[in-house]
């Protein structure tokens, strides 16, 4: 039996405000205040550690009943918006965040209020993700017939394409079969600096990431493509079935980028799928200054990248393109009775995302990702991502000139790595996080044979040469205090 449908009843069931001048009012100005907050970023601290009164804000029950949207907005005003952490604040140099910008603000409210469901159909979503895959295929120096999907991250971009590279090898009946099926162990190479998650992408694989190879790196961090041939023919010899090669376009640990060329031979030579990481550096080929650093990604089968790192995109916006589109599409189209396609209407349209990657319902990223190059120009963001890497020098050299500090890496493009003369890893761990408690800068760190560091990146497209001035005054004044 039907249910009973009310007459009228839209006002109690609609969810849209009931008094629309009223939701103008308070929609604007929350907008206003986010504008304001990012530009009086610099009168904050870097961080604060949420409040236990914000904490206790959020350890409520479920709410049956309506709030008035502006107590609503209010608790954001006090209990999110001061303890937020991205990178939005210039000496924030922690880890391998992106800023975002205000346009990519303002994009989310579009994105939101259109809500567009990208996984599939005839619509302006799909063809701005388009428009982004050939933006990329020409900064990449892919040919036609690439394919670009967005998707959360480069860990997802990763996996994504080592789950194509497999396909690709055992042939599109291991979908059906599983690994089971192959008579030789399937094996992956990339470099000790890889980034966990391609070690992870082989767990979720099912491959399992005791089958990849990890090649010993040079002094400054970049694979040895010696050491990556001797490995292959050393697995071929074994009985292993060598399929992937991962690289790396600016290491997580320190901005090394691999010889991607000579890669790239050799996995044309040999048959693998030559993948690069370029979740930190791709979208350095916006730059001309540093484009010459990558010379042989346009050789790769797939690049995975990351908009919302130096490309400035709000959270989250990875991004994969696949050189042939084809198959990227063996590996994840399915056929669904729900999901038929048509030459019109909505049906419209012979490949859709869902098509080219594990999602089906997604957002509009291209949406923030398309307004942010759009507005800003891609020399723009070059220019910063040029910039932020000569930030980095600026810092190394400051650290060098400096009798206390020392430079425990090479600085290849945007990440600064350096210890304390005389200190022990104890020390290096109190003052990464003394500095972060104190709100006026937030390096993080890494570890670097065997060591503890302080690891800058400068991925802020705000941070300028004085707040690098700043940061070596902050850490000279640490010293001094904790010397004395
Ligand atoms: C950040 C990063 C990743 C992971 O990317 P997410 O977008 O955080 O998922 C992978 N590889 C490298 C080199 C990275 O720097």
């Amino acid at each position: 039996m039907p249910l009973p449908v009310e007459q009228n009843d839209a006002g109690e069931t609609s969810l849209d405000p009931a008094d629309w001048d009223e939701f103008r009012a308070v929609a604007h100005g929350l907008l206003d205040d986010m504008i304001t907050h990012i530009e009086t970023i610099r009168q904050r601290p870097v961080w604060q550690r949420p409040s236990d009164e914000a904490r206790a804000r959020f350890d409520r029950p479920l709410p049956h009943r309506p709030r008035d949207l502006g107590d609503v907005v209010d608790d954001v005003r006090t209990h999110i918006m001061p303890f937020a952490t991205g990178n939005l604040h210039p000496s924030f140099m922690g880890w391998v965040h992106g800023a975002g910008t205000p346009i990519g603000m303002v994009a989310e409210i579009v994105a939101g209020g259109l809500n567009m469901n990208c996984g599939g159909r005839d619509h302006a979503g799909l063809v701005v993700e388009q428009q982004i895959a050939r933006w990329m295929s020409e900064v990449l120096g892919y040919p036609d017939g690439a394919s670009g999907l967005f998707l959360t991250g480069s860990s997802m971009a990763n996996f994504v394409a080592l789950t194509i590279a497999r396909t690709e090898a055992m042939g599109q009946s291991v979908r059906e079969t599983g690994l089971r099926g192959t008579d030789r162990q399937l094996v992956a190479y990339t470099s000790t600096e890889a980034h966990s998650c391609i070690a992870q992408a082989m767990q979720l694989s099912g491959i399992g990431s005791a089958n990849l190879r990890t090649i010993v790196v040079d002094a400054a961090g970049r694979m040895l493509p010696g050491a990556l041939r001797a490995a292959i023919d050393q697995d071929r010899v074994s009985g292993f079935l060598p399929f992937l090669v991962v690289g790396t376009a600016g290491t997580v640990n320190t901005g090394a980028i691999d010889p991607l060329a000579e890669i790239a031979e050799i996995a044309s030579r040999e048959g693998l799928w030559f993948h690069v990481d370029g979740a930190i550096g791709a979208l350095a080929m916006l730059s001309d200054t540093l484009q010459g650093l990558f010379k042989g990604i346009e050789k790769s089968a797939s690049v995975a990248l990351d908009f919302h790192k130096w490309g400035q995109v709000p959270y989250d916006a990875g991004f994969l393109l696949v050189r042939d589109g084809d198959a990227q599409k063996r590996t994840f189209a399915q056929p669904a009775a729900y999901l038929q396609r048509a030459d019109r209407g909505l049906a419209a349209g012979e490949t859709w995302p869902c098509d080219l990657g594990p999602d089906l319902s997604r957002g509009c990223r291209a949406l923030k990702t398309w307004m942010t190059i759009e507005a800003l120009g891609a020399d723009r963001i070059g220019g910063s991502i040029a910039h932020t890497c000569r930030l980095a020098g600026h810092l190394a050299e400051r650290l060098e000139r400096h009798s206390s500090f020392e430079l425990k890496a090479p600085v290849a493009l945007n990440i600064v790595c350096f210890g304390i003369r005389g200190a022990d890893s104890e020390f290096v761990r109190k003052l990464v996080l003394d500095l972060q408690d104190s709100g006026l800068a937030a390096p993080s760190w890494t570890t670097l044979n065997g060591e503890l560091v302080v690891r800058c990146a400068i991925v802020n497209h705000r941070t300028t040469v004085a707040d690098i001035d700043a940061f070596i005054d902050t850490l000279d004044q640490y010293l001094a205090g904790s010397s004395g």
